[in-house]
């Protein structure tokens, strides 16, 4: 391989790009968009008819990045959880800071979740979707998190949804305009596991009432790592049937936080969900992820009944996509220029970029799948290849990128481990 043509450009625009994030001052490419290369082979690749188009949009976007969208990232703190007021009355008031609603009202007017359903590129939409996705990730802290989930239960109701649902919940939930926008949560792991959801104890109970919008239960139970807590909504799966019939006996339930327009609850507490305790994770300090009790909370059936772990799998799927563009991208945020001169430290380096760049094709190249799929021109081959790459793709590349990420950080010196610089996020 001619190793300076191939590598060593890449390389440096990776450096360049992380740097911009850490020293401002040594350099300062016009959009992240253009100073990625591979980025711009994807869309060489995949999307030929409708690429200049495409283009301009991550162009300006990149550029955007540069400017003021990067200055509010900073402003991304811890949100703020009170229980109880001063007269000891239960309140549960949560407050995310400004950044991050700066951050999601951007991401929704850029169409984060909006792209992949208008569909205005038919089956490369997914693709300019995830596209943006990638380029926006390095600035916008774990949005992708609450936005992700959202897209994927957008999917399950396009799927699954009763007419009424997709009338009022629907267009919310992809609309661009963050002042009527929805977002989701869901609500799976439960304190017996996480992976194996057939130990799920919260039950179902029906309470013998229909609207349009579904069948309605009231739901008993305790979520326990139910990130996205300040969403108006959730999705979550609760037992049914007997604990003995495992995973056959878990419906999906819609589950109001928010919704006083659909008749909802202002508030969940209005809906029985006492948040117990926000968890205290690693990095991922913007977004508010909660212990929740659910205490005859109102939901109503999404899909068939007993067809629950088959009905949320779209989110699973989708968001497991989000995940796996979040590692790769976290590839391209180490570095300094200095280091080009180094040979046998180009060498390490050129190592990551290429796991970087490979990881981007297997994720990208689900993407495509993902895309021919939802718009009903894949082949059935090509459906098989979607089920078999969409769990690979998430768990390689989130296996692979730290230990490159950590060649990154070290790249960098002491401040590679500063909180201040904002690479430990
Ligand atoms: C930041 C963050 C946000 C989260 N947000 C949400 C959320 O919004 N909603 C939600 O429902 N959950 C959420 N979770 C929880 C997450 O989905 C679970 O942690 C995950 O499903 C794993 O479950 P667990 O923690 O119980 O681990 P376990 O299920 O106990 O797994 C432990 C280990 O065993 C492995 N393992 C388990 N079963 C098998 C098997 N059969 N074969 C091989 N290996 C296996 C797993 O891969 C893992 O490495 C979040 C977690 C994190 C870290």
């Amino acid at each position: 391989m001619d190793f300076n043509r191939h590598l060593l450009p890449n390389i440096i625009l990776s450096l360049q790009i992380s740097c911009c994030r850490v020293l401002p001052s040594v350099c300062s490419p016009t959009s992240i968009y253009s100073a990625t290369l591979t980025i711009l082979k994807l869309m060489y690749a995949c999307v030929v008819s409708i690429r200049h188009e495409i283009e301009r949009d991550l162009t300006r976007l990149g550029g955007d990045l540069m400017g003021p969208i990067r200055q509010m990232s900073d402003k991304v703190t811890n949100p703020k959880f009170v229980q109880y007021n001063h007269w000891g009355r239960r309140i549960d008031s949560l407050e995310t800071s400004e950044g991050w609603r700066f951050m999601r009202d951007t991401a929704i007017k850029e169409g984060y979740i909006n792209i992949p359903y208008a569909r205005k590129y038919g089956e490369y939409s997914r693709i300019y979707g995830f596209l943006k996705n990638m380029i926006m990730t390095g600035d916008f802290h774990v949005i992708m998190c609450p936005l992700g989930m959202t897209d994927g239960t957008a999917r399950v109701i396009e799927l699954v949804g009763s007419e009424a649902v997709k009338r009022t919940i629907l267009p919310r939930l992809i609309s661009r305009d963050p002042s009527i926008a929805y977002t989701s949560g869901q609500w799976m792991t439960e304190r017996p596991g996480g992976s194996d959801v057939s130990l799920t104890e919260t039950v179902a109970t029906s309470s013998s009432t229909s609207s349009t919008m579904g069948d309605m239960y009231t739901l008993d139970g305790f979520k326990w790592f139910s990130s996205a807590t300040e969403a108006d909504m959730a999705i979550a799966l609760a037992r049914t049937g007997s604990q003995e019939q495992g995973s056959r006996a878990l419906s999906l339930f819609l589950v109001p936080l928010r919704l006083p327009e659909q008749g909802g609850p202002s508030s969940p507490l209005e809906n029985g969900i006492e948040i117990h305790r926000l968890k205290n994770k690693i990095g991922t300090v913007g977004v508010p992820t909660a212990e929740l009790s659910l205490n005859h909370t109102k939901a109503w059936l999404l899909g068939p009944l007993n067809g629950g772990v088959k009905a949320i799998a779209p989110v699973l799927n989708i968001t497991r996509i989000h995940s796996a563009i979040h590692s790769i991208v976290r590839l391209v945020q180490g570095g300094s220029t200095l280091l080009k001169d180094v040979p046998l430290y180009v060498s390490s380096l050129a190592k990551v970029s290429l796991l970087y760049r490979a990881l981007t094709h297997m994720t990208f190249g689900t993407v495509v799948l993902l895309g021919k799929s939802e718009c009903g021109t894949a082949t059935k081959e090509e459906e098989a290849r979607l089920r078999l790459l969409t769990p690979m793709a998430k768990a390689f590349t989130a296996q692979q990128a730290p230990s490159a990420m950590e060649e990154c950080m070290a790249a960098l010196g002491a401040q590679g481990y500063m909180e201040e610089t904002g690479i430990g996020r």
